[in-house]
């Protein structure tokens, strides 16, 4: 990869990351790399952290397509962490000698009340923020699909499969198939009320409509990724599998198979 050179480092500006990251600094110029201050004038950006700091380093850099990403943990390895700190050299010498290939991970896009919009890259959450239950009606494209009573839902991307939605029994989907599913929080299901009560999994073309019934409820969490949304009040939100992906570096022997299986058994 010739032409990446310009590199952004990404990580908590703390005492422990600082000593943690330091050592990078010295393989950068050993190699021909740049770091540069201004994530805008990178071509690589490295996430030094978790999953978390990754899906940080992503938003907080506009989720940019004409960039490629890359999680070092400085723990264990994880979901988008395909490097470990310590592991440094041999990362930078595959890099340079192309024993990488390009990872594609699909998003959603967010829209809230035809206003104000934005990405996700593991998953969009909308919860209850009082005791009392949550009503939104759920569209698919025009169909009116369900009236949905309980805690909320989560709307996941592929990637975002093996985080939150995993822990409500969704599916575990393979990011090479671009889709959002969608699954419930604690659905209200008897006599009067009744949901799918089930994940499902929604095609790239199709679009998910939540209408918020105005019931005094109308001031739910939202979530996206792992950064809460600070508007409050909602009435509509369009959910749809957005047409940008984010790149990052892969080894070639870790397909997204390898990780899960890494992680989870
Ligand atoms: P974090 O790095 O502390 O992440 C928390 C845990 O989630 C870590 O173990 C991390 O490895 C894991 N994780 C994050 N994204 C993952 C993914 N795509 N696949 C597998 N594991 C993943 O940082 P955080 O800021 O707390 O993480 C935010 C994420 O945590 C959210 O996007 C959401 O998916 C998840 N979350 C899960 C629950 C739940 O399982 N009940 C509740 C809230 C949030």
């Amino acid at each position: 990869m010739p032409d990446r050179r310009n590199i952004f480092l990404y990580y908590k500006k703390n005492q422990e990351m600082i000593e943690k990251v330091k050592p990078f600094y010295e393989y950068i110029d050993h190699y021909g790399f740049n770091i540069v201050q201004d994530h805008r004038k990178a071509n690589i950006i490295m996430s030094f952290g978790g999953d978390g700091t990754f899906l940080q380093a992503v938003r907080k850099t506009g989720f940019r397509e004409d960039c490629l990403y890359t999680g070092v943990s400085t723990g264990k390895l994880n979901v988008y962490c395909d490097f470990q700190i310590d592991e440094i050299a041999s990362m930078v010498e595959a890099v340079k000698n192309e024993e990488t290939e390009v990872r594609r991970y699909p998003t959603i896009d967010v829209t809230v009340d035809d206003q104000m919009s934005f990405q996700c890259l593991n998953e969009f959450s909308i919860r209850s923020s009082i005791i009392k239950t949550f009503v939104m009606d759920v569209f698919i494209d025009d169909l009116h699909f369900e009236t949905f009573r309980g805690d909320g839902m989560v709307v996941s991307t592929p990637s975002g499969s093996t985080a939150y939605s995993k822990s409500i029994n969704g599916a575990i989907v393979d990011p090479l198939v671009p889709s959002i599913q969608v699954s419930e929080l604690a659905s209200l299901n008897n006599n009067q009320y009744r949901t799918l009560g089930s994940p499902f999994i929604l095609s790239g073309g199709r679009q998910l409509t939540l209408r918020i019934l105005q019931d005094g409820n109308d001031h739910p969490t939202m979530g996206m990724d792992n950064e809460a949304l600070s508007i409050q009040h909602v009435e509509k939100i369009n959910i749809k599998l957005s047409d940008k992906q984010i790149k990052t570096v892969k080894l070639k022997n870790n397909s997204f198979w390898e990780k899960v299986k890494r992680t989870f058994l």
